[in-house]
């Protein structure tokens, strides 16, 4: 096990045996409750999860003292590489042909030019496009294969290849509205999967769950007027951006549950018990992309929510539990924040194992 900054690794390879057998459990409950056609139960039993990541990552250089920085990446691969994981497929997040066609599904052309006026060209210091977003040499390619990322792990969970994906990206992507740049974020990674879905491969609904602890403003306006395309965030209120009242509904499609500082675990549970899982449920997905950021963690330094590794294993859970429901377990998970970097790669260990096993 590597060792991150003097933790005990145990305390992971604990928490990930508890999850095992919480997944053993949860398997039996499936069994029990819901028969199945024996060659959906065949086909999910040899699919694998995928893991989307790239080199690139980490050249796209916020400055010193930034958090969403590249150590982030190194800190995820470092906890990744343990053989617990050996179950995963890898591959590079690519740089596809068609993802300027695909990133115009959430952006108008306007938005992709400004962006690669910006960011495609040869810096040779970080540059700041508003007081948080920063574009160096490196960060042109790495926002296309971030949007990349999303682009084949929704082939290949559509496509059967995999049970469901985790992508290992940067820049984030939930705070980029459809016309700008903002929170570390050129372009909105997860509405483009979602859309992508739909455009590609014939998804009539497509669900958008984040539990990263700033709101998604940028997928909230993406999503805002179509009733095919449901948004549901947990985020801590009032918080960066500022967006994501309750009474922020959209078309009756926005499922906003805010918490308030200091608020914990069991908050968290309740509000997604209570507020998204059943209008996701009601929702019916055909896939669901999570955006997994990971700064609601007490040790966050931007946030002050209080969760641990266990409730991300938990939501990870419930939300596998609905989309083996309703979209056969096609889960496409996005990185999206989470700045303490041994929270970071501790919660997205429990995440991307939860992701194994429900997908197993
Ligand atoms: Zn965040």
């Amino acid at each position: 096990m590597p060792r991150m900054d003097g933790r005990d690794p145990r305390q992971l390879q604990q928490l990930l045996l508890a999850k095992t057998g919480a997944a053993l459990a949860l398997s039996a409950r499936r069994v029990n409750m819901a028969p199945q056609i024996p060659e959906q139960n065949a086909a999910s039993a040899s699919m694998a999860t995928l893991l989307l990541t790239h080199p690139s990552f980490v050249e796209h250089d916020t400055g010193p003292g930034h958090p969403e920085r590249a150590d982030r990446m190194r800190a995820i691969d470092k906890v990744l590489a343990h053989e617990i994981f050996a179950g995963l497929v890898r591959e590079e997040a690519p740089l596809r042909d068609d993802v300027e066609e695909q990133i115009l599904l959430a952006h108008p052309k306007a938005h992709l030019e400004k962006m690669r006026a910006i960011a495609a060209r040869p810096l040779e210091h970080p540059t700041h496009i508003d007081g948080d977003t920063v574009v160096s040499a490196g960060t042109w390619e790495a926002a296309r294969r971030a949007v990349g990322g999303g682009l084949a792990a929704v082939d290949a969970v559509i496509e059967g290849k995999a049970a469901n994906a985790f992508c290992q990206v940067r820049p984030p992507g939930h705070h980029a509205e459809s016309d700008r740049a903002m929170g570390f974020c050129l372009f909105s990674n997860a509405a483009i999967a979602g859309l992508y879905a739909r455009a590609k491969h014939g998804a009539e609904r497509v669900a958008i769950v984040d539990f990263d602890v700033h709101h998604g403003n940028g997928t909230q306006d993406i999503f805002w007027s179509d009733k095919d395309l449901f948004y549901a965030s947990t985020h801590e209120m009032p918080l960066f951006p500022g967006t994501g009242a309750v009474n922020e509904r959209g078309v009756g499609n926005i499922h906003n549950a805010p918490l308030r500082a200091r608020d914990g675990g069991e908050q968290f549970r309740e509000a997604v018990e209570s507020r998204i899982l059943p209008a996701l449920h009601n929702f019916g997905p055909d896939i669901l992309i999570v955006s997994a950021g990971f700064d609601a963690h007490q040790a966050d330094p931007l946030a002050n929510l209080r969760l641990v590794e266990a409730d991300y294993l938990w939501v990870t859970e419930k939300l596998a539990g609905i989309a083996q429901r309703h979209s056969k377990g096609r889960i496409v998970s996005m990185l999206e924040g989470g700045y303490d970097l041994n929270a970071l790669a501790r919660s997205t260990a429990v995440h991307v194992k939860a992701l194994m096993d429900a997908g197993s």
